[in-house]
């Protein structure tokens, strides 16, 4: 139980003390420069920062006539001595002291101060965790936002008001309750009347594989709007009460188009909700992030991107295949497989010439116009190849193959999505590895796991 007394002093003009002209006693300075008093600063060492503020500086060491005709004084040492001697004078004087981190030596504490305006909100913790009173200030400046200051002002007008024209006391409290809460409550319905997007990156499959960040934004969210590769698990069990809009790409059924998503989000942005617009992988990654957040910011709405692990990142690291491996690969390229549809929508030349790993997206149904393209460009027929399939799921595997087996029929691979097909030297390192590689699916997830992202091949499912 804390048995301070709070009270708000006014120094305006009044002599006041700091013995001490470092970090400390600069930030103590401040505060009461904020409250206009009239700083005498006494130190044998004053740092830059001191000298062009206006106070009294004496450079010097303390002597007990300082603290006379002083309403307050701090003191900012190190010296365990001088503080002690300052404390015992300013009781002698009658004067409130402060020596910092020395509360035996307080006759008063400086709180954690927030301020906006005539408004002045102080903490104190009685000692106990100053850093929770300073938590509490950046609490209230969130939730604020500037707004609380400009709502006194407003408030001081209506109550001079209220003042002049109503008698009792009792009449004139009432009323301003009244006028508080409907000012501030406007205020905060003002505040509130347009949400924030999130385009958050759910990951590869494996819901744990989602970041912290955009955990809590599905958590926090009004509306999820998702797409078809995104493991039910983040859909619905994270946050049951947001609404959930399917507006994925399922096969042989009608799909949500682009422009329509960009509607939705805005239009359940303008109604105050924050929106998760769930993406796989990474949003920026093949993901038409890009369009959504242009969107976005043509009507003037805030959003975050808060980024995934992309499937190619997480193929690789599954099946142990490091992407620059240093002998191996000096870049990774992250490719679309729609672009290779003929051999003249790549600059298959210049892809097969790179010393690099080629990771295509959206590629096993143009597997064989990929590996013609290279291996007539000049790349080795020999070269490696990964088909990784599910990646991160239960369901995950692993097709290996090379450039040669994929053009002449060799391996099959049927026409399973989603893939993801790692081309170069890397790949080899996976034979090396796997027999140690013991990379294991979430089972935080058993409710939906076994659904996988067939699910959304075949249903919606509206929540
Ligand atoms: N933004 C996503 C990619 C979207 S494009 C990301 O960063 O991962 C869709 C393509 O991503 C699919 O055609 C497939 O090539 C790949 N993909 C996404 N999830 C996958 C998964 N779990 N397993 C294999 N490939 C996946």
């Amino acid at each position: 139980m804390s048995d301070l007394l709070p009270i708000f002093m006014k120094l305006n003009n009044e002599p006041c003390l700091v013995v001490g002209g470092g970090k400390i006693a600069f930030q103590k300075i401040m505060q009461l420069l904020d409250a206009k008093a009239q700083i005498t600063v006494v130190s044998p060492k004053i740092m830059d920062d001191l000298i062009s503020l206006p106070i009294n500086i004496y450079n010097r060491n303390y002597m007990s006539s300082d603290i006379v005709g002083k309403k307050v004084v701090i003191a900012a040492t190190d010296d365990k001595i001088i503080n002690e001697l300052v404390f015992e004078d300013a009781n002698k004087h009658g004067v409130p002291v402060n020596v910092v981190d020395q509360p035996d030596l307080c006759s008063f504490y400086m709180g954690s101060v927030y301020t906006e305006g005539d408004l002045k909100i102080a903490i104190s913790t009685n000692g106990k965790c100053p850093s929770f009173a300073t938590y509490l200030r950046d609490y209230f400046n969130n939730i604020s936002q500037g707004s609380w200051g400009k709502s006194l002002k407003e408030l001081a007008l209506k109550r001079e008001k209220v003042i002049r024209t109503l008698k009792t006391y009792s009449e004139k409290k009432e009323i301003m309750g009244e006028i508080v809460k409907s000012v501030l409550k406007k205020k905060i319905i003002n505040k509130n009347k347009m949400g924030k997007v999130y385009l958050v990156g759910a990951g590869p499959g494996d819901p744990e594989l989602i970041t912290a960040k955009g955990l809590r934004a599905i958590e926090k969210a009004d509306v999820i709007l998702h797409d078809a590769l995104i493991h039910p698990y983040l859909v619905f069990e994270i946050n049951s009460k947001a609404k959930k809009i399917f507006v994925g790409k399922r096969e042989n059924k009608h799909s949500v188009s682009q422009d329509a998503i960009h509607l939705i989000m805005i239009e359940e942005v303008l109604k105050g909700n924050n929106v998760v617009r769930l993406k796989g992988g990474d949003p920026f990654i093949f993901g038409r992030g890009g369009e959504e957040i242009m969107a976005l910011a043509e009507k003037k709405i805030t959003f975050e991107v808060i980024p995934g692990i992309s499937a190619g990142i997480a193929a690789a690291a599954g099946f142990g295949i490091p992407l620059t491996h240093r002998d191996d690969a000096t870049s990774v390229l992250f490719i679309t497989g729609h672009q290779c549809k003929t051999s003249t929508e790549q600059d298959w030349e210049a892809l097969a010439k790179l010393q690099s790993t080629l990771v295509f997206y959206m590629g096993v149904r143009r597997l064989k116009e990929i590996a013609m393209g290279l291996t007539k460009n000049g790349k080795d027929g020999t070269t490696p190849i990964a088909i990784v399939i599910n990646v991160t799921l239960k369901s995950q595997k692993i097709i290996l193959s090379t450039l040669d087996d994929i053009i002449n029929g060799v391996t099959e691979y049927g026409e399973i999505t989603p893939a993801i097909i790692i081309i170069g030297k890397v790949v080899s390192n996976y034979d090396i590895v796997q027999n140690f590689l013991k990379a294991v699916p979430s089972n935080m997830v058993m409710p939906v796991r076994d659904m996988d992202f067939d699910m959304w091949k075949t249903n919606v499912i509206d929540a």
